[in-house]
């Protein structure tokens, strides 16, 4: 069975106790690989070879750093298929989608902040002829970078990208749940002869190596993705040593469909953004309210659409959901199923665990749930599920359809379907959430700034703001 390495001091290496565990493929429940069960050594080992290749990584030209990081894209992008592959495998998403959407994305996430890196710039302010200000940003040194197995190389690029374009050197943890593709672009990384230390990847679990990570005296700056708990915990050891923290944590998305919306393009997209990737997307919409003159007609359409998606293996073309990552998350997502009906919900489509057969008589997988009849403020309708389970709500007005999507402690992103162009700009200014999509869902420009508020995070990525986290701002003042 192969044995995933860590990636060290520009080599594949070892955990140093020699101790791995497994990793399991979702769509036949069975273990596959074995992963480095690493620890604080490794880590160790890590953040110090890191700290030896800082002075020279700095102090290369900042188009040299994009050169390499732009061979890193490049040659991803020939491995493509293979990425896409094992992708699909390690997760359990559709191949369509790892071949459309996750490999595609890191290669953009290389290449953007590769080249971003070039048009940085820093500010100046002159006083008034009497002295003159300038910004020098420098990189910060030795960085973690803790991403979670969702978007698993998608979201991984999207760290350790920036931190290297700016001249950071990097210590990097992948999900143990999805390890694979990190520990394949580990790989290509020594083939193109990536600089010792630069870039590490130590695998195992988060309490052992990812604390190990955060707790080092010498990792200056912590970006991390994944649950709010866990942010919350990161946050605890970090901030009184004084870390640059950036936290983007979990969310409850609403959507709002009101009746004068484009219907056709409303419901193509809800469907999408409810079951894409399994509903296990930080930004997919999980509680649907819609105004009340069109419920009925939303509601017997969208359950229609929902029971035609098909469920099967992710490498079959016609599986538009595929396995839950884990068995630990598919209990839980069959638990909040449960707890809904319990809450008062009524299932309209969906609701239980699909059991295919052959190969995949064991994976993980669940139908596309559609419930009603729960109030907003229900532990269903706060609480965040993380899988192919939405919940439809009626509203009368805009102020209630506005009290329900801001009910959660979460505020991460929003979607509004309407043509209403004075409804739509008065609601996004008052959503509490980091992103509002307007008749879209999923448009990404990677130079917006991307992340929470309230408990779905702390701090901005993309564009400048990933690369004013990654640097260190010093304020040169002359007087003239
Ligand atoms: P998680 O918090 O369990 O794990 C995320 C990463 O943190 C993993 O690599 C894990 O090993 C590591 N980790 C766990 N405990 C740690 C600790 N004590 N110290 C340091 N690292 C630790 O999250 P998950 O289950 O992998 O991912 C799902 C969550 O991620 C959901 O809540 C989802 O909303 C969130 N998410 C958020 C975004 C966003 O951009 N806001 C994007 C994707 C996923």
């Amino acid at each position: 069975m192969e044995k995933l390495q860590n990636y060290i001091d520009g080599a594949l290496v070892a955990p140093s106790k020699g101790t791995y565990l497994d990793n399991y493929n979702p769509s036949t429940g069975k273990v596959y690989s074995l992963i480095p069960d690493s620890d604080e050594w490794d880590v160790k080992l890590a953040v110090e070879a890191a700290n030896r290749a800082f002075p020279a990584w700095a102090d290369k030209k900042k188009d040299e750093r994009a050169d390499l990081i732009m061979h890193l894209a490049h040659l991803l992008e020939e491995k493509h298929d293979e990425f896409a592959k094992a992708e699909s495998i390690d997760n359990g998403k559709p191949l369509w989608l790892s071949r459309s959407v996750d490999i595609p994305r890191a290669v953009s996430n290389l290449e953007f902040f590769a080249t971003a890196s070039l048009h940085f710039a820093s500010e100046s302010h002159n006083m008034d002829g009497h002295a003159i200000n300038y910004t020098l940003r420098d990189p910060i040194g030795v960085v973690g970078c803790i991403s979670p197995w969702n978007l698993p190389l998608y979201l991984f690029t999207w760290k350790i990208a920036p931190a290297l374009a700016a001249g950071n050197c990097v210590v990097a943890k992948p999900s143990e749940i999805t390890p694979m593709t990190a520990y394949m672009l580990s790989k290509l990384c020594v083939e193109i002869g990536f600089p010792k230390g630069v870039f590490n990847i130590v695998h195992g679990l988060g309490p052992k190596v990812g604390s190990a990570i955060v707790s080092h005296p010498d990792t200056k700056a912590i970006s991390f993705t994944g649950g709010t708990k866990t942010g919350a915990e990161i946050a605890r050891v970090a901030a009184p040593m004084f870390k640059k923290l950036s936290l983007e944590l979990g969310g409850k998305n609403p959507v709002m469909i009101f009746a004068d919306c484009d219907w056709d393009k409303m419901m193509k997209r809800t469907i999408d953004s409810s079951f894409t990737n399994q509903g296990e997307i930080c930004l997919c919409g999980s509680r649907i309210m819609v105004e009340r003159s069109v419920y009925e007609k939303f509601k017997k359409e969208f359950a229609e659409k929902t029971n035609a998606l098909k469920v099967g293996p992710p490498l079959i073309d016609d599986s538009r959901l595929g396995a839950i990552v884990s068995k630990q998350h598919y209990e839980k997502i069959l638990s909040y199923i449960d707890l809904a009906e319990e809450e008062g919900g009524k299932i309209l489509c969906g609701g239980k665990a699909v059991k295919l057969g052959g190969e995949e008589k064991d994976g993980w997988y669940i139908e596309p749930t559609v419930i009603e009849g729960l109030p907003y403020n229900c532990r269903t309708n706060m609480e965040e599920i993380f899988g192919p389970v939405v919940t439809i709500m009626p509203f009368d007005t805009e102020e209630e359809a506005l009290k329900y999507a801001n009910a959660t402690e979460y505020g991460l992103t929003a979607m509004l379907w309407t043509e209403n162009l004075t409804r739509a700009h008065t609601i996004a200014a008052k959503l509490r959430s980091g992103i509002v999509w307007i008749n879209c869902w999923l448009l990404r420009d990677l130079r917006t700034p991307f992340g929470g508020t309230k408990n779905s995070g702390v701090g901005r990525e993309g564009g400048w703001e990933a690369l004013r986290f990654f640097t260190e701002p010093k304020n040169v003042c002359i007087k003239l």
